[in-house]
């Protein structure tokens, strides 16, 4: 009871926090554009990718950065993809649009003043002989960006595609991706998921939701739901929501076998399937800079960061990490990106300044969350290692994507 109320008590105080430094940011954006002063030549603060981890990062770069640099953002996309709504919107049809947020908007005015945008694959890290990680960043088709400062924010990627990435570039390629995944959806029978993270956990609740009909087997290989980073009551409660819509949930069983009509767990059951959906097996897309740093590359592939978040190779001080990509204690979502962000961006800042660098700790909220459980229901979590809150409220079918469209600053559901 204590422990529940002191979590209470934290949740408040950290929501006037977020708060506060909300309307900090806001203040010091303003003052910014009062004192920054565009040079000819300036250096430049380069980031490649713009998702949660590079797009936030430039957004708090852009309200700090001394005269005499500039930012430099490189992200093959053509729109932010808003992962959260991938595994809905694989099934739902009719909202495809709104995981695909117009770019730009959250760097505020600006352009070709503190930031330049290239939209563009980054294929290369070029560094100087002798300097502590300066270089160049060569560009898919042959352009090149020299940089003073490298934050890398590329992410993962899905080697299965659907529902944890969209895999193609462009929008409307994207568009056509999720539409053909519910159109396989919308045949199929019998529907095995293989996964019980979060995006299994949704894909399976969607798909039993919108067609109870479907036989929906959700198989994971842990004794229960949702085990990385979340507390047990997280887990529990999904598991009560999923057999309750008749989702058939399989705990510790691992799939072994798959031979595109059923597939075969540990125990040796067989399950048939005609669709069958991954929800495992991200990677971190580190290839880059194992090209010029192996050693900061751990076997996992993840980028291995010292507690400033700059690359654990030291002869590479000017260049920093953030996201999926990199090894952490913490738990790899959205906030723990963006909390990453705004300590690389200070830290450039401080860098700059000649400060001593700040130390990024993970927090114990990064984990909080909200999931789907069915079409319109959802559970949101916080927990402290201590005690945990599991509350069910309600979700729009669309996942109140308006909310994040502005947040980004565009405009729901505009895109020129
Ligand atoms: C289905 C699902 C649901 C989720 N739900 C939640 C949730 O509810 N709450 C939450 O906090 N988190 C959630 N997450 C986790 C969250 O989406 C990730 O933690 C987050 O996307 C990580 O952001 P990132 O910036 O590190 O990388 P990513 O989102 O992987 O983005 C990497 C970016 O880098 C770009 N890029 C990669 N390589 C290059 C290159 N060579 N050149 C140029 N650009 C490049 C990519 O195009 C992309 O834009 C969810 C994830 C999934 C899959």
């Amino acid at each position: 009871m204590l422990s529940h109320t002191i979590l209470i008590l934290k949740t408040l105080r950290l929501a006037i926090h977020q708060l506060t430094t909300l309307l900090h940011t806001y203040l010091l954006r303003h003052l910014h554009k009062l004192t920054y002063r565009p040079v000819s030549n300036p250096k430049t603060i380069v980031l490649i990718g713009a998702s949660f981890a590079g797009y936030h990062a430039a957004r708090c770069l852009t309200a700090t950065l001394p005269t005499g640099y500039r930012v430099v953002v490189v992200e093959k996309n053509s729109h932010f993809q808003l992962t959260w709504v991938l595994p809905r919107f694989s099934v739902v049809p009719g909202h495809e649009e709104k995981g695909f947020i117009p770019y730009t908007g959250y760097l505020g005015g600006g352009e070709g003043r503190e930031w330049e945008w290239v939209r563009g694959r980054v294929v290369r890290i070029i560094t100087d002989e002798g300097g502590s990680g300066q270089g160049w960043v060569e560009v898919e088709g042959g352009g090149v960006v020299e940089y003073e400062y490298l934050v890398l924010a590329t992410g993962a990627v899905s080697e299965s595609g659907l529902p944890a990435r969209v895999g193609v570039e462009g929008k409307e390629e994207g568009m056509k991706v999720l539409m053909r995944e519910q159109e396989r959806v919308r045949r199929a029978r019998d529907v095995v998921v293989v996964g019980g993270g979060a995006a299994g956990v949704e894909m399976a609740g969607d798909v039993k939701g919108m067609y109870p009909g479907k036989n929906v087997t959700l198989v994971h290989s842990r004794e229960r739901l949702l085990n990385r980073g979340y507390g047990v009551k997280l887990g529990e409660r999904v598991l009560k929501e999923l057999e309750g819509l008749g989702v058939r949930v399989v705990l510790g069983e691992r799939v072994v076998g798959d031979d595109e009509v059923s597939v075969r767990l540990t125990s040796g059951e067989v399950v048939a399937y005609d669709y069958l959906v991954k929800c495992v097996g991200q990677r971190p897309n580190s290839d880059l800079l194992r090209q010029c740093s192996p050693l900061s590359v751990s076997e996992t592939g993840h980028v291995r960061v010292r507690s400033t978040l700059q690359i654990a190779d030291e002869a590479y001080d000017c260049i920093y990490a953030a996201g999926d990509l990199i090894e952490t204690d913490g738990i790899q979502n959205a906030r723990a990106a963006f909390e990453q962000a705004q300590v690389v961006a200070a830290n450039i800042v401080r860098s700059i300044k000649g400060k001593t660098q700040k130390q990024y700790r993970p927090q114990w909220w990064e984990a909080a969350t909200k999931l789907t459980v069915g079409l319109n229901k959802s559970v949101a979590y916080i927990g402290d290692g201590a005690a945990e809150l599991v509350i069910g409220t309600t979700c729009g079918e669309d996942l109140d994507g308006a909310m994040v469209w502005r947040f980004l600053g565009a405009k729901p559901y505009e895109d020129a």
